[in-house]
Formats: structure tokens, C-alpha cells, sequence
């Protein structure tokens, strides 16, 4: 617990960092890679050049000022921030090289606001964080059997095409022995060496098939270059470009907490959209086998067909539960916001335009159900927002992010 002559300081960093958060971290990154530049192999240069990662940080350090006292609002967060970095392999050693460059961006850009007793307080709060978060990520690195940053090598048995922009590829263990299981939700982080910047990248994957098999699979969106101001993704392109069946790549081991509850029995309400649909297959899969009886609605947005990656498994898994006593376990929603002709044609999909919470059917939509969302940020933030005016509570909605997590639940 931060002390009672530190607390002051803190408290009134509050209204600082919302102002001058995003300086901060910014400086922070800048010094942080000047003086340590092999950190550049850790952290993910595309979220550095986007500026998303600095806006997380800034959020972060706002939201742990604001909530510095509040357990219940900070466990979940720390949860999250474990997972991320036993998936980066972070150590112990890292913290400290972080709280310094913290410390002397919060002096480089504050200033002579920056009295001796506010860094004092701010050397202490980021004590407490950094011990917190390095005693549990010593307890998930022991639970997963691996030092820190250790890999797992692993060779690609099959590569799929699933749509206009998203492939699959199926990983199996490079050593032939069997792989550890994982919790349907869960990522891996890749390692790609990137040659234009000298450096190895890791990116996350969701896991989208089953757990419990001999192979996992990730299904990887290929960034495309979008305009002059959204570059090519650089790891996504190169995967789909250069790697193939018979090559090898280091992995992590499956992390996250954005997993399914396997104690709750309420329908199971799967909503995403583009490549969200990755960690609700592995979801799909995960509660079709382990509770079939367990009603699942399964909602999904895209552009249009050609844009609609596994929908032939998904369609197979729901033909697969139609037998008299299992009738509508699986019920699919599909929304496509520019359908072509010939899905038209087909007319095998159920609404045009965006998906719409507050024009479906409630049934899809029950109050008891088990929520989950996964895409981009504004379709999670609308989705989010149509259950909450539909009733729905916080605690029954969960969301994953593929990219640095915003806290805009925290503050
Ligand atoms: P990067 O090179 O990292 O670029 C990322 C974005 O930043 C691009 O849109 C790019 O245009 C933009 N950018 C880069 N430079 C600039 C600049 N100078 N100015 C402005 N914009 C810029 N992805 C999947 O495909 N499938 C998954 O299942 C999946 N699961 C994930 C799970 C988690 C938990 C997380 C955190 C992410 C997941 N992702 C998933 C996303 C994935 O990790 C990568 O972020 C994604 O593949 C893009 O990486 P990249 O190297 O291709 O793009």
C-alpha cells in the first residue's frame, strides 16, 4: 500500500498525467530505446510508430494514479498486463531499467514541477507495481514450466487461405512431443525477424481452433497498406508472404485471461467482427465439446462474404449439432455492411449494413448471457455500449483487444 506522505503526490499527479500523460510516455519511449535499444526486440514497433502504445502507457499511468488504493479496480488490469508479459518473456531485470527512464521522463517534461517529493512518491508507487507484477509473473512463468522468455519451436503443417485478407496457419510441436493445452481466448506471441528494421519482432495470435489437440492453429489478418499514413503491417505481411509449410518459428506459451468461464452455464454470447472471430472459434470449439448442451450464439461482422474467414467450419459445426435433443445450440448471426452480388445471390447471410445490437432479435441477446467481444475498438465500444443500454452488466460483458488495452473501463 502506497504510504501516507507519498499519497498526496500521487493524488495530485492525477489531473497532471491527464494533461501531460501522452509527454510523458512518449519521452519515456524515447529515452528508454536510446539508452537500451535491444528493448526494441521486445517491444512492438508498429504500436510505437501508431502512437497506440503511448496512449495505452499514458493510460495507464493515469489509471493507476486515479485507482492507487483501489484493489478491486487494479487487479483485473494487472491480470491482463501479467499475461502480456510472460507472453514478451519480460524479467525481473527489466523493471528497473523501465522505473529510471519512467522516473527521468516524468522530470524531463515536468519540469521544475517535479520537486524531489513527487519523484520520491513515484520512485515508491512504481515499487509497489513493479513488485507486484514481478511476483506474479514469477508464479506464471514456474506454472508454465519455462524461465522467462523461454520459446517453444514449432513447424507449420498446413497453411489455409480462410478469406480475401486472413490466413491460417497449423502450428505442431518442432520436437514432435505433445503440446500443452490452452484456454479457449488465449494468444501465443510469434517471434518474426524483421530485416528492415534489424530486429525481432513478437506479435500475438489467438489460438482459433480446439484446445487439447496436436496442433494449434492462428488465423492471421494481412494488414494491407492503407493509404499514406497507415503503412503495411510489417510481421502480418511477412507471414503471409514468406512463411510456409515446413518452416519453423518460436512461440510462446498460450496466454491471457480473456478466456471462456467454464462454470457458467448461461448461453454463451460470442459477438465479434473482422478478425475478432479468431478467439470465438477457439471458444465455440472449446464449449461445443465441453458443455454441448450449452447454448451459444455466435454473432459476427464483416464486410461481405469474400471478407468472412471459417465461415464453412463454423456452418459444419452448426449442421453437426442438429440432431433432435441438440436442436439450436448454435445459433449464427451474420451482419455484412457492403454484401456483394453474389451474396445476394446466395443470400446466406442476415442483415446488411452494420451489426445493429438494438435491431436483433432478443433472443440472441439474452439477459442471463455470458458475453464476449472481440474487434476493433470502435465496434467493441458500440457492441459494448448496446448491451449495457439492453440491460446487460458490466461483470457479464468481457472484451479482448488486439492491440495495447485503453483502460477506458478503469477510469
Ligand atoms: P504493424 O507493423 O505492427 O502495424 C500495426 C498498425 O500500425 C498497422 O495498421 C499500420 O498501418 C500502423 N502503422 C505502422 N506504422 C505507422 C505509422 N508510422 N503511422 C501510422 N500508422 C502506422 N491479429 C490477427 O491477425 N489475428 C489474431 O488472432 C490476433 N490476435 C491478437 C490477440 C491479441 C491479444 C493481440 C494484442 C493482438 C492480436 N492480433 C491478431 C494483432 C497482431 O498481434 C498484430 O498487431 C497484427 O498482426 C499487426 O501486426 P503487423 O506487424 O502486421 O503490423
Amino acid at each position: 500500500m502506497i504510504s501516507a506522505s507519498a499519497r498526496p503526490y500521487i493524488d495530485a499527479s492525477v489531473p497532471v498525467l491527464r494533461e501531460h500523460g501522452i509527454a510523458i510516455s512518449t519521452r519515456f519511449y524515447a529515452r528508454l530505446f536510446e539508452a537500451h535499444p535491444e528493448l526494441k526486440n521486445i517491444f512492438n514497433m508498429g504500436n510505437q510508430e501508431n502512437g497506440s502504445q503511448q496512449q495505452a502507457l499514458a493510460g495507464a499511468l493515469f489509471a493507476y494514479a486515479a485507482n492507487i488504493d483501489n484493489a478491486d479496480a487494479l487487479t483485473p488490469v494487472i491480470s491482463r498486463i501479467v499475461q502480456k508479459h510472460i507472453s514478451l518473456g519480460i524479467r525481473a531485470e527489466h523493471y528497473p531499467i523501465v522505473g529510471h527512464n519512467l522516473l527521468a521522463a516524468i522530470s524531463d517534461v515536468l519540469g521544475d514541477a517535479a520537486t524531489p517529493e513527487l519523484i520520491a512518491a513515484w520512485a515508491e508507487a512504481y515499487g509497489l507495481l513493479a513488485d507486484a507484477l514481478i511476483g506474479e509473473e514469477k508464479k506464471q512463468y514456474a506454472a508454465h514450466q519455462i524461465e522467462p522468455g523461454q520459446q517453444r519451436e514449432m513447424i507449420v503443417v498446413r497453411k489455409q487461405k480462410e478469406s480475401e485478407t486472413i490466413t491460417s496457419f497449423y502450428l505442431e510441436a518442432a520436437d514432435g512431443l505433445p503440446l500443452p493445452s490452452f484456454q479457449p481466448g488465449q494468444y501465443i506471441s510469434v517471434a518474426t525477424d524483421v530485416a528492415v528494421l534489424n530486429l525481432k519482432q513478437l506479435r500475438q495470435y489467438s489460438l482459433s481452433d480446439a484446445p487439447d489437440q496436436t496442433h494449434w492453429r492462428i488465423s492471421i489478418k494481412r494488414e494491407d497498406k492503407g493509404g499514406q499514413d497507415h503503412p503495411a503491417g510489417l510481421v502480418s505481411n511477412q507471414l503471409h508472404a514468406n512463411l510456409h509449410v515446413g518452416d519453423k518459428l518460436w512461440v510462446s506459451p498460450p496466454c491471457g485471461d480473456f478466456v471462456m468461464d467454464k462454470n457458467v452455464s448461461a448461453p454463451l454470447i460470442l459477438i465479434s467482427a473482422g478478425v475478432g472471430i479468431t478467439p470465438m472459434m477457439s471458444m465455440l470449439h472449446g464449449s461445443l465439446c465441453q458443455a454441448p448442451a450449452r447454448p451459444v450464439n455466435f454473432l459476427y461482422a464483416t464486410l461481405n462474404g469474400d471478407h468472412h474467414p471459417l465461415k464453412a467450419e463454423l456452418l459444419a459445426l452448426q449442421a453437426s449439432q442438429e440432431s433432435p435433443d441438440q436442436k439450436n445450440v448454435l445459433t449464427t448471426h451474420f451482419a455484412y455492411a457492403v454484401p456483394s452480388a453474389e451474396d445476394h445471390a446466395i443470400n446466406d447471410f442476415d442483415q446488411a449494413g452494420y451489426l445493429q445490437l438494438d435491431q436483433l432479435d432478443p433472443a440472441l441477446l439474452p439477459k442471463n448471457g455470458d458475453y464476449y467481444l472481440c474487434g476493433p475498438n470502435p465496434f467493441m465500444q458500440a457492441q459494448r455500449q448496446a448491451l449495457l443500454a439492453r440491460g446487460i452488466a458490466p461483470h457479464q460483458i468481457r472484451q479482448e483487444v488486439f492491440g495495447p488495452a485503453l483502460l477506458e473501463n478503469l477510469q
